[in-house]
């Protein structure tokens, strides 16, 4: 079998620093992959900062984790709890290079006390992994799925996200299976 490349998980600050870790082992599982956190190589995100609307430009960002990591061969997950856009849509959860190398993901609107509710710590890890295998997955080469019980389902919101689970569907893990490389 061929080897998958590599996945390291790289803060972009503003970040939730304690949501990377948890990230590691869910990862390595749903994409075989070997998974590490880059420490001490935070990448400082105010350069993306669109100051009218208080938001940072996802498509910087990952140009920017691009160029750091230019000599890095594999795939690059930028975790940020700043609220992300692309210019036509008024917030992202995140964004990914399709069949690419980066993708970014944000904690921001995962976050129940963004919705005015009380803060639900185990719930936002698990919007958070599952947005993080959305993103990846992309990078991976997947697309959207019409199985909304797949994390490769779309999702504009948070109720979405809760729906579907943090797993790839049988269709999608086949696609990923020969795609990786
Ligand atoms: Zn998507
Ligand atoms: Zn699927």
């Amino acid at each position: 079998m061929a080897r998958v490349s590599p996945i390291l998980i790289v803060a972009i600050d503003p970040a939730d620093h304690a949501l990377l870790a948890p990230l590691i082992r869910p990862l390595s599982g749903t994409f075989g992959a070997d998974v590490d956190v880059a420490k001490g190589m935070s990448l400082d995100g105010s350069f993306a900062l669109n100051v009218s609307r208080n938001q940072y430009a996802s498509t910087s960002l990952i140009t920017a984790l691009l160029e750091r990591f230019e000599d890095f061969n594999g795939k690059i997950l930028g975790v940020t709890s700043g609220d992300l856009f692309v210019p036509v849509l008024t917030y992202v959860f995140g964004e990914a290079q399709l069949d690419g190398k980066v993708a970014v993901v944000s904690s921001h609107r995962l976050r129940d006390d963004f919705y005015g509710l009380e803060p639900d710590p185990s719930l936002l890890r698990l919007r958070f992994l599952k947005e993080s295998v959305h993103e990846l997955g992309h990078a991976f080469g997947l697309l959207h799925c019409h199985d909304y019980l797949c994390v490769m389902h779309s999702s504009t919101g948070v109720e979405e996200i809760d729906i579907k689970t943090e797993k790839l569907c049988t269709e999608c893990q086949t696609r990923l299976a020969s795609s990786v490389r």
